[in-house]
């Protein structure tokens, strides 16, 4: 008994179709084809995989974060020293933000 066929009968049952063993082979026979070819239809990411996504959304982002250089401008403190005509004082860097780092 394969997951298919187990999958299907349930299905049948739930539904209440009275189905023979060659009827329940031949609808096994077509939904695993159907699976598959599912991929090679539509594409790879067709059956979406919540851990998998958010394992390549880390990776992209990590990637994103090793790609990135301290800020000239602040030297990756995140902090600027602004004089200004009324007030001289840090403020957040304009450059990367306050974050320190900034895209190469
Ligand atoms: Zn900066």
């Amino acid at each position: 008994m394969n997951y298919w066929e187990t999958c299907i009968q349930e299905a049948f049952e739930d539904a209440g179709i009275e189905a023979t063993k060659e009827q329940i082979d031949t609808v096994v026979c077509w939904v695993e084809g159907a699976h598959e070819n599912y991929g090679m239809a539509h594409g790879h990411d067709a059956i979406p995989n919540p851990l998998q996504a958010e394992n390549e959304q880390l990776k992209r982002e990590l990637k994103r974060q090793m790609s990135k250089i301290i800020c000239p401008e602040c030297k990756g403190s995140g902090w600027e020293f602004v004089a200004g005509p009324v007030h001289s004082g840090m403020s957040s860097c304009h450059k990367c933000r306050g974050e320190g780092l900034v895209t190469a």
